[in-house]
């Protein structure tokens, strides 16, 4: 049966098949077993792979070396869906901000933050990409626009690659002023560094994000090594212990933004469900598996956790996990009352806490003047926010 572009179970997992439907949504060894099935020989599968990952293409019939016998099984066998971009955003600091129409018209976010010296709060020669994993999200964490509308579905593994493939080809094209061109000097413009920090939670949508990542992860096709990879997490410690235990050394990221239950559940209705008992032994468990430095993030939100008293507590976690503290300075959000802090509290509590023996970042952010806060332009797309 031919994948239809507008049928939105096309882009679901199809059991009976055992194969997603979605054609950059098939693991590299799937498409060995597959081609096998269909009695085509397994070397095809790296052919197919340069055709989808590395060369991008948007219909079957581009992939020029392929027999038309197996273009017609693969034609028949799985869909390419590319996203649509809606709009794309800039800020005086280069970031950009894209909105994507999927398969079923749900619209998502990825914020792309070219090669920078001050990206992230600290020196980086990489270009970055922030990726969604969810439409929407169930987790209302109270600063945050992506929870405001509630969760819509998650993102199957093909709509978090295809971000990465869709922005990579918008940047080929900004330079070569041909929007379809796949550029031979496209390396330069290549994504290097992923953070999942998107719409949506992506350890709640767990084995596809995992999926995806190990597709982006294949030496063959895009390739982003699991160290450049960034999770992050509202806090959901099973998920996180589970993480700990897989074979990739991907980087942990958690919205903190209260170092005690008191601040914490203010901010992250989580925190009810997996307090500070529950994630901190969770934290520690993912440091002790994989020896790696866990980022704390907390977005500075005025009058509601910049105060001093909290200091303590903060140093405290940060240095018992070894963690790093990445201070964010709140983006408003339309329809909230929070505000951000002035730069001199901002300072103050950086400055507190790089006293208190904390290892801590103060984020000048980026993408600021573009609501590059995650969930803002699908807001103001489908008419959410006020
Ligand atoms: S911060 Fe993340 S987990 Fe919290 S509501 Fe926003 S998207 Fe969901």
């Amino acid at each position: 049966m031919l994948k239809s572009a507008t049928d939105p179970k096309s882009i679901r997992m199809t059991e009976e098949e055992g194969y997603p439907s979605q054609a950059r949504g098939m693991l590299y060894p799937e498409w060995g077993s597959w081609l096998a099935s269909v009695n085509q020989p397994r070397y095809r599968a790296g052919h197919i792979w340069d055709w989808l990952h590395r060369k991008k293409i948007r219909r079957w019939d581009e992939a020029s070396n392929l027999p038309k016998k197996l273009l017609g099984q693969l034609q028949e066998s799985f869909g390419i869906y590319d996203p649509e971009l809606v709009r794309v955003e800039g800020s005086s600091d280069t970031t950009r901000k894209f909105l994507w129409r999927l398969e079923d018209r749900a619209n998502i976010e990825s914020v792309w933050i070219p090669a920078n010296p001050a990206s992230f709060g600290k020196s980086s020669s990489r270009t970055t990409l922030c990726v969604s994993t969810q439409v929407g999200c169930a987790y209302g964490c109270k600063f945050c626009a992506s929870g405001l509308a509630g969760w819509k579905r998650d993102l199957d593994a093909s709509e978090i690659v295809n971000q990465i493939l869709a922005v990579e080809r918008w940047a080929s094209s900004q330079e070569n002023d041909k929007k379809d061109e796949v550029s031979a000097d496209a390396e330069k413009r290549r994504i290097q560094n992923l953070v999942i920090m998107g719409m949506g939670e992506p350890l709640a949508n767990y084995d596809q994000l995992l999926r995806a990542l190990r597709i982006l992860n294949h030496s063959e096709g895009i390739p982003i090594g699991a160290r450049r990879v960034t999770i992050s997490t509202s806090g959901l410690a099973p998920q996180i212990e589970r993480l700990a235990k897989e074979p990739e050394q991907f980087r942990l990221a958690v919205s903190l933004h209260g170092a005690t239950n008191e601040t914490r559940s203010k901010i992250m209705p989580v925190n009810r469900k997996y307090p500070l008992e529950k994630l901190i032994p969770a934290l520690e468990s993912y440091r002790e598996e994989r020896g790696k430095m866990i980022t704390l993030e907390y977005i500075l939100i005025a009058g509601v956790n910049d105060h001093l008293q909290e200091i303590p507590h903060l140093a405290k976690l940060a240095k018992s996990l070894n963690a790093k503290v990445n201070l964010i300075p709140y983006n408003r959000v339309d329809g909230l009352e929070w505000v951000r802090p002035t730069e001199e509290r901002q300072e103050l509590f950086y400055e507190t806490l790089k006293s208190a023996g904390a290892r801590v970042t103060l984020r000048r952010e980026k993408g600021h003047d573009i609501n590059a806060a995650c969930g803002q332009l699908r807001l103001k797309e489908e008419g959410l926010g006020k």
